[in-house]
């Protein structure tokens, strides 16, 4: 298996931003590639709705959090078999903001990863170095931290069916994406890494690269042998940009 026999992805998460109206607007005017497949990650109030639109096509639906149990006294959160029972089929999981500015430690992380998996959603892993750590030269000792993390709490790790997003902090909403050549190295060290410490086929595993981008730049990036796709950010609230971005990831 190589890079094409991965099918492509292309993400939307959405943050804390969208409405019942941008949801209509994305049903009425996203494209629905059969080259590639679509996730959108809206809010969690807005998941219900489209994940009901898009019930019928093999456009996907999830959210960007879960909390790390099934329910309880835990005002204010959600579960991740909430979200599968709402008919979603994805949670984002270790995003960095939910790192830096919610507290979710690489433990936490790697607990709600666990209950995302036992209620049969898809997690999509997100790692990254800060430009911190970049600059000193840590950026891969900062990634296959965040790696280990997730593999030690599980008893037989296998990121088949899996998806990780690398999307290092310093290129997230900065408007400055990842050259190409710095995304494929640290996307081939996590293939690598996922080959030596899981279980599966390491090739079938999908590697999204999230980071600022947008339509222009989208095609250097995706011609990269360990870039099987994209999470986008902000230009994934303007559905004309990122149906351009779904164009571009066609082979
Ligand atoms: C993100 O938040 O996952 C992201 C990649 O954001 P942006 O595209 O805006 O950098």
């Amino acid at each position: 298996m190589g890079r094409g026999m991965r099918k492509p992805v292309v993400a939307a998460n959405w943050k804390m931003n969208g409405s019942l109206e941008l949801c209509e607007h994305f049903v009425a005017n996203l494209v629905r590639p059969d080259y590639a497949d679509v996730w959108l990650f809206p809010t969690a109030l807005h998941l219900g709705s489209l994940a009901e639109s898009f019930r019928d096509c093999d456009i996907s639906t999830g959210v960007q959090n879960v909390w790390c149990e099934v329910e309880g006294a835990f005002t204010g959160e959600i579960s991740a078999s909430m979200v599968a029972a709402l008919g979603g089929q994805l949670a984002l999981v270790g995003h960095s903001e939910r790192r830096a500015s919610f507290g979710d430690s690489d433990a936490v992380v790697a607990r709600k990863f666990k209950k995302i998996t036992e209620a049969g959603l898809i997690p999509v892993l997100c790692v990254g170095e800060t430009l911190e750590e970049r600059e000193s030269g840590l950026a891969f000792e900062a990634v296959q931290r965040q790696l280990n993390a997730v593999e030690e709490a599980w008893d037989s790790p296998t990121f088949s069916h899996v998806s990780i997003a690398y999307e290092p902090v310093w290129a997230i909403g900065t408007g400055e994406a990842a050259t190409p050549a710095i995304a494929q190295e640290m996307q081939t060290f996590i293939r690598n890494h996922v080959d030596q410490n899981s279980t599966g086929d390491s090739e079938a595993v999908r590697i999204l690269y999230g980071g600022s981008v947008k339509a222009a730049g989208a095609s250097e990036l995706i011609a990269q042998e360990d870039i099987d796709g994209f999470l986008v950010g902000g230009a994934s609230l303007d559905v004309k940009e990122f149906n351009q971005i779904c164009e571009a990831v066609k082979s």
